[in-house]
């Protein structure tokens, strides 16, 4: 079995919903860079307090923080049977430090057209508790089914920062799929609805 994942893929293509299937399905954590800022951001911690400067931009948070981050995070007991890197790399520098303390297994590469992530991202609510929802789907529900909190839509998933976020992708991000693909490691995922998806993502794993 493939253990040691990268996902790839723009904001809102779908990488974070399947890398929680991943990882409750292959017993394997499931680590998303922005997930740990956000909760930084939420404690109001130095790491936090720089993260969101650059996130309400829509600009990356600088590599040498985020590698560091990342770096040691892998070292925990719980990343030795694998894992699954949600959100880094996102630029090649990130990926050749990677390269330094990480065999990787496989990068799935889900592509989705930028006219529906922008309705996606625009749709796109969420909870402290990592759960996320389409707008429309909650029809004026405001409450996460999961914990009972109040869900919210990023502010980074507002439309002003969601062209950055695409910009930064496109120019930083995307050099990504021909790096792994020139390791050999590349699987593209055909992306289409969240559980189609996830078959998809199974017969690459195996
Ligand atoms: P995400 O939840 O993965 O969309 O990340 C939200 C934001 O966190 C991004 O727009 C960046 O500002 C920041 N971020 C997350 N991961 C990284 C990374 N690997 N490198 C730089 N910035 C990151």
């Amino acid at each position: 079995m493939k253990r040691n994942i990268v996902l790839l893929g723009a904001p809102g293509s779908g990488k974070g919903t399947q890398a929680a299937f991943i990882a409750k399905e292959y017993g394997i954590p499931h680590i998303s860079t922005g997930d740990i800022f956000r909760k930084n951001i939420s404690e109001h911690t130095a790491l936090g307090d720089l993260a969101k400067s650059y996130m309400d931009k829509g600009l990356l948070v600088p590599d040498e923080v985020v590698i560091g981050l990342v770096e040691s995070r892998l070292k925990e007991a719980d990343c030795a049977n694998g894992y699954i890197l949600d959100g880094f790399p996102r630029t090649i520098a990130q990926a050749e430090a990677l390269e330094k303390v990480a065999s990787l297994d496989v990068a799935l590469n889900f592509y989705v057209p930028f006219d529906v992530i922008i309705e996606r991202l625009s749709d796109r609510r969420v909870c402290v508790c990592g759960a996320t929802y389409s707008a429309k789907m909650l029809n004026g529900e405001t409450k996460c089914s999961k914990c009972g909190k109040e869900v919210f839509q990023r502010d980074d998933d507002k439309a002003e920062t969601v062209k950055a976020r695409l910009e930064v992708y496109s120019n930083q991000t995307e050099p990504l799929i021909g790096f792994y693909k020139s390791k050999g490691i590349l699987s593209d995922i055909t992306v289409s609805t969240i559980e189609g998806t996830f078959e998809n993502v199974k017969k690459v794993l195996g």
